[in-house]
């Protein structure tokens, strides 16, 4: 069997890191990557220090069955604390060192099993068969393991001098010390953009703008979780069946669901929210963590069962406060983030509407109006988008009627020799797969390689 895995960031590093842990009878692996950036992807290759990591150690694992695995790689590091957090929160450059040793030892392991694996540096430009620049390539399986799409220019400012619509690496970010730095979007993305120009000594006045105007929660201390209802074999296909498991989960520990929904429904300034988030992360309150814990190990097999409507309005009604919840900030972020209000550098403007090319910068019309010198986009690609990397690919697979792309989104593979793991893939939730929920999908997915 020779097993073809398209993309090596962190879902083709658990997937080959999966295989090795298997008994299955040896055949060939080649990975395919187009960028210089082996084992990293998109989120972990080099940039600034200040560009941490989002998650503690023991929802980083790479490997599903092991979640211990990357807390030992990192055992005696001390060298990025998150004092709110008591765990090391790390630059996403060393969690890529991380990926990049988890998947030489993969491959370590796969030879001296007798498996043959070989990595092509090219782009993979069709998949029946599968090709590259260089030529064909033999495989029998095929795994997408290609990432999200591109970041998406919503105000059409593409061109705009001063306009910047990918923000990663950070380390690349150009801009003047003084100038008014309007960031789209107040999400991750955003806050590590107020990390980097923090961290590089930036002087001018900073806005976030959005729509919305929601920063993302902050990150309680981790505790240990001992999930009982929550889990795979409970899942029902409802709203409220899942609602009633949480319910049951948080009686187990003499709790209940009101202090969640008064957290998520009661309308409160953002940066009070702030606040009043970075003094509870000790809170003994388990709502928060199990839902964010939850929706990265169950979040895709639980959106599978609910129905098309239900999917639906959960999208249409919830999909900022889901996304919020799903990858809340760490401490150290919201106290940066905080400071910088409190200072008066940082300003967060909601409500936004429209942002345009002015005679001198740009326009920015929302609450009420501002100028600025630099636009910064944080706003995430179009969750299913299909990464412009994989256009050529996924247009073969399309045209040999391999694949589809169903309404809901994402791509639907339609053939046993063809499988999918991460953000572009149909039937999954909206939320970006995380590090964990990549390690779970190829733990589930390796089973369907052995023969
Ligand atoms: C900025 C950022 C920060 C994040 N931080 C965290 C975090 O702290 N914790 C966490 O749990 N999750 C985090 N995530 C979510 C998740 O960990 C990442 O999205 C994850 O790295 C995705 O991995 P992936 O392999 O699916 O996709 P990618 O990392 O995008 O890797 C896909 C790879 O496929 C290659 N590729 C695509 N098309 C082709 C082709 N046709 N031929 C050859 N190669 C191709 C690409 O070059 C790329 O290297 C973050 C996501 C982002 C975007």
């Amino acid at each position: 069997m020779e097993i073809g895995i398209i993309g090596a960031g962190a879902a083709g590093v658990a997937l080959l890191d999966a295989l090795s842990l298997t008994d299955t009878a040896p055949g060939g692996v080649t990975v395919f990557e187009e960028s210089p950036w082996l084992w990293r992807g998109r989120a972990y290759q080099p940039d600034l220090d200040a560009v941490r990591v989002n998650a503690p150690p023991v929802l980083m694992s790479i490997r599903h069955s092991d979640r211990d695995h990357y807390t030992r790689w990192l055992a005696g590091r001390t060298d990025y604390p998150d004092v709110g957090l008591g765990v090391q929160i790390v630059p996403r450059v060393v969690f890529g060192e991380y990926l990049e040793a988890t998947a030489r030892e993969a491959i370590a392991r796969l030879r001296s099993a007798g498996w043959r694996v070989s990595v092509v540096n090219e782009r993979v430009v069709g998949a029946a068969p599968l090709r590259t620049a260089s030529g064909e390539h033999r495989v029998d399986r095929t795994v997408l393991a290609v990432g999200g799409g591109s970041p998406f220019d919503h105000y059409g400012l593409t061109g705009s001098p001063g306009f910047v619509l990918e923000p990663y690496p950070l380390a690349h970010l150009d801009v003047p010390a003084d100038a008014h730095v309007a960031v789209i979007g107040s999400g991750l993305t955003a806050v590590d953009v107020v990390a980097a120009l923090t961290a590089s000594g930036h002087t001018g006045p900073v806005t976030l703008v959005s729509r919305t105007g929601v920063l993302p929660h902050v990150q309680q201390r981790p505790v240990p979780l001992d999930f009982r209802h929550l889990v795979r074999d409970n899942l029902v296909g409802t709203r409220d069946g899942l609602l009633d498991l949480l319910r049951a989960e948080l009686a187990e520990s003499g709790q209940d669901l009101a202090p969640l929904v008064r957290e998520l429904t009661t309308p409160e300034d953002p940066v009070d929210r702030l606040r009043r988030q970075l003094s509870e992360v000790d809170s003994s309150y388990l709502g928060r963590r199990l839902v964010t814990a939850a929706v990265h190990m169950l979040g895709s097999a639980a959106w599978r069962l609910l129905p098309a409507l239900d999917r639906e309005s959960i999208r249409r009604e919830h999909f900022r406060t889901i996304n919020s919840l799903a990858s809340p900030m760490v401490p150290l972020n919201g106290e940066l983030l905080l400071r910088e209000f409190d200072s008066g550098r940082l300003r967060l403007l909601s409500g936004v509407t429209k942002v345009e090319r002015a005679a001198r910068g740009f326009r920015v019309v929302g609450d009420r109006e501002v100028t600025a010198d630099v636009v910064v986009n944080a706003v995430n690609p179009q969750s299913h988008a299909v990464p412009p990397a994989a256009e050529p690919l996924v247009g073969s697979l399309l045209a040999a009627g391999l694949a589809a792309l169903p309404p809901a989104g994402g791509l639907e593979v339609r053939s046993e020799r063809v499988l999918s793991l991460g953000a572009v893939t149909a039937e999954t939730s909206f939320v970006v797969p995380s590090v964990p929920t990549l390690a779970a999908g190829a733990a589930e997915l390796v089973k369907r390689l052995s023969w």
